[in-house]
């Protein structure tokens, strides 16, 4: 399949602003032709590294964002002002959102709707814990996240949303999962937007990436998948020798 994979590095809380646009400016004359790569940097660091990467190929995306657009939310950072900005992409989602700061589906869903708006892509992370994944739950779980998150979003036709399934156990562990479980757990997400969206929207307005200790070893194993539209990768992503290893195998 000829497809122009994605890249997505999510630089967590990880980095201070110093060490962001450092980073930022030692990725920005990466050449990256055939891949499209975003960075995700923390709030504070977004305009710096936007600032820094405005006339390279690279895209900046925030962490998160909140589900109304203004108004008494304190400390919550509103999509239309990451637009503002200049931020492109919003992760939504991620595992430790979900387990640090509570983080439910239907807010999920909400800030879906609110990225989507204000004209931001999102990657709406979902994936399955080792206990879940243990007790035989993971379709199940992969299914509800995927469907409650998304079902009702209005797509227009230019938008695009990605989902990046991310086993929620193999973050951080530098062992990412057999490609091939990748593949057909793809499927099943692929296969639960179909029963909520007409195939053609599957189709137009989807991308589904995989995340979860990849590095420069294995992006091939998992951009190479027929049904894999790129990856989204952490503690790889934090220094631009590794990143650089990422985005050239790629
Ligand atoms: C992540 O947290 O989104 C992630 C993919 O992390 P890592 O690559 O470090 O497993």
């Amino acid at each position: 399949m000829d497809k122009k994979p994605i890249i997505i590095g999510n630089w967590k809380m990880k980095l201070g602003i110093a060490e962001s646009l450092e980073l930022a400016k030692q990725l920005k004359h990466i050449p990256a032709k055939n891949v499209d790569v975003v960075v995700c940097p923390s709030f504070v660091s977004l305009s710096g590294v936007i600032d820094t990467l405005r006339h390279s190929s690279i895209s900046v995306g925030a962490q998160d964002c909140f589900w109304e657009s203004e108004g008494a939310f304190t400390g919550e950072t509103s999509a239309a002002y990451l637009r503002e900005i200049g931020a492109s992409y919003v992760i939504l989602g991620h595992s430790e959102r979900r387990k640090y700061l509570g983080e439910t589906d239907e807010m999920v869903h909400k800030k879906i709707k609110m990225a989507l708006t204000a004209g931001l892509t999102p990657i709406v992370c979902v994936g399955e814990t080792f206990e879940q994944r243990q007790e035989g739950s993971k379709d199940y779980v992969l299914i509800q996240q995927t469907v409650k998150a998304l079902e009702g979003v209005p797509l227009g036709a230019d938008q695009r949303v990605f989902i990046a399934y991310e086993p929620v156990w193999v973050i951080g562990s530098g062992q990412a999962i057999d490609p091939a479980e990748a593949a057909a757990t793809h499927q099943v997400i692929r296969q639960s937007l179909f029963d909520i969206f007409p195939s053609s929207v599957v189709k137009s307005s989807f991308s589904i990436i995989y995340g979860g200790s990849v590095d420069a070893n294995t992006v091939n194993d998992f951009t190479s998948l027929e049904n894999t539209d790129g990856v989204l990768v952490g503690g790889a992503s934090l220094t631009a020798d590794s990143f650089r290893d990422i985005i050239q195998k790629a």
